[in-house]
């Protein structure tokens, strides 16, 4: 920040450089000084869990070995408040989420582990489509677990931020694992929210619902790919699994529907009739469970009848988008094909192989934005939206559709 004004100071007289100089030394002074405090905040902070991690039963020597040296980590409260399950639009989400590569993906990895899969069906009764679907949409079948340091992450957010004592259980929670040998200290790296492993537990739901299930005596969602089927399997029956049912499935609306909505209006499917709700070939529902009637994108996109396994995914990571996800994937890896209505959308956001193809065709007219790796960062972002201006679209930087098909346009013209 103090450097970025170094070119500006060039240009003005000696006095204002002074002046700013001036200014830039105490902000030095001033921002060294929060560190420095912080730095001691953090240390007494430290220094207090290691009590309240006594009272539950973490030995000091477990404590200290596993705290020594360490330092918070800033980046960790950057991502606090930035979800993306909270902050991207719903279909662009799962456009990403549930795409052909991830279905293609989730169908080679049943068919590589249905003796497994099929004993965790029998003991726990959750089906195989719903554990590969949690599976590819936390860690992408267990390629991307996280790699930030358990403890690290967690220690920042136990002393700084508006969340403290929730994350203090999950820091106390870590220690436990640790002291019971369940998952080896390196293995103890996931998400900046402590969430870990094949399924990104929560330590603290680690510690509740975690099973072995290849008999080695550890429960490790990390090393072990049975023992993290087999703990998500008993994370959903805790959570109210029944054992048979579907999540639900799309449903048509009357024209002008006026009834009620959202997980929680729960109605006989004779009411949702009454309301003029649908099965997509325009028969009643029938049934006589209770349901909801889940509109993602209100009355204008997909509707969706849900059940009591809805509320089970549901509570995973209480998002509407991440159940969404989760229900959807399942559905494509027992074959189902896409949803029927389209988001109210004249851009959809892309595949990551449409996604890919937007970066290499962003390198090919020369945006530096490094590797096309499908994931949409800074670099990215800012390269679409210098495309875009030079293209006279919207220069807002959105990485969907309509930008994809101006610059495979743009290449067409090109040749
Ligand atoms: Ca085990």
């Amino acid at each position: 920040m103090i450097s970025s004004w170094i070119p500006c100071c060039a240009e003005v007289n000696v006095r204002t450089y002074f002046r700013l100089l001036n200014f830039a030394v105490l902000l030095a002074l001033f921002l060294a000084g929060v560190a420095s405090a912080s730095a001691a905040d953090f240390k007494a902070c430290v220094r207090a869990l290691r009590s309240e991690a006594a009272a539950k039963g973490i030995s000091g020597q477990t404590f200290d070995k596993a705290m020594a040296g360490i330092e918070p980590d800033p980046g960790v409260l950057d991502s606090v408040d930035n979800q993306p399950e909270f902050t991207t639009p719903i279909w662009d989400y799962l456009a990403g989420l549930v795409d052909d590569q991830r279905i293609a993906d989730g169908q080679a990895r049943l068919a590589e582990l249905a003796p497994v899969l099929a004993d965790v069906e029998r003991k726990f009764g959750v089906d195989r489509y719903t554990l590969v679907a949690v599976w590819g949409v936390e860690t992408d079948y267990g390629r991307n677990m996280g790699r930030r340091p358990l403890l690290r992450s967690l220690a920042t957010v136990s002393c700084f931020g508006n969340r403290q004592q929730y994350f203090r259980n999950e820091l106390l929670a870590t220690l436990g694992i640790l002291q019971s040998g369940d998952v080896p200290p390196e293995h103890l790296v996931g998400s900046w929210s402590g969430a870990f492993g094949h399924t990104q537990f929560m330590p603290s739901t680690f510690q509740r619902l975690a099973v072995d299930f290849d008999g080695d005596g550890r429960r490790d969602i990390v090393g072990s790919i049975p023992d993290a089927f087999a703990s998500t399997a008993n994370y959903l029956k805790d959570a109210g699994w029944m054992s048979g049912q579907p999540w639900g499935y799309e449903v048509l609306l009357p024209e002008k529907f006026s009834g009620p909505s959202g997980r929680r209006a729960r109605r006989a499917l004779a009411q949702w009739n009454k309301f003029g709700v649908r099965q997509l070939d325009g028969t009643a529902l029938s049934g006589a469970e209770r349901a909801a009637l889940v509109l993602p994108a209100g009355t204008a996109g997909p509707a969706f009848i849900v059940f009591r396994n809805y509320d089970a995914i549901f509570s995973y990571n209480a998002a509407e988008s991440y159940a969404l996800a989760i229900a959807l994937l399942s559905d494509r890896l027992r074959g189902a094909g896409p949803i029927r209505a389209a988001w109210p959308t004249d851009n959809p956001g892309l595949t990551r192989a449409g996604r890919r193809e937007l970066q290499q065709l962003l390198i090919e007219r020369g945006y530096d934005i490094g590797e096309a790796d499908g994931i949409i960062g800074q670099r990215t972002r800012d390269a679409v939206k210098a495309f875009q201006a030079s293209a006279g679209l919207p220069a807002d930087g959105f990485a969907g559709t309509k930008v994809l098909s101006a610059l495979k346009a743009q290449q067409k013209r090109d040749e």
